[in-house]
């Protein structure tokens, strides 16, 4: 499970309903016919692809996250951490709020 900080939708207050994420495609090409001569064989799209599935992860820049909110689709970027118990993604989230409340 994770958490992200911020949490929220800077806009909206929304909760995130998808965070982005990439994965490699392979474009089938086909060679072109460069009138007949071998060194001028070219190639074009062939109009499919295949997704390689076990590629797909978050895409992050600078380290973050980006999130796209549920309710007005905006998307902002955030850190995430990973907990690996509901009681430890408590504690995170108490710390979190303490130190809000502080104003750190
Ligand atoms: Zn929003």
């Amino acid at each position: 499970m994770f958490t992200f900080n911020p949490r929220n939708c800077p806009k909206c207050g929304g909760h995130p309903g998808s965070i982005v994420e990439r994965l490699v495609v392979y474009a089938n090409i086909e060679p072109v016919d460069g009138f007949g001569k071998p060194d001028r064989l070219g190639y074009e799209y062939g109009g499919d692809s295949e997704v390689n599935w076990n590629s797909q992860e978050p895409w992050k820049e600078d380290d973050k996250v980006s999130l796209i909110c549920v309710d007005c689709s905006h998307r902002w970027d955030a850190s995430m951490s990973q907990h690996y118990n509901a009681e430890d993604m408590a504690r995170a989230i108490h710390a979190e709020s303490l130190a809000k409340s502080e104003g750190r």
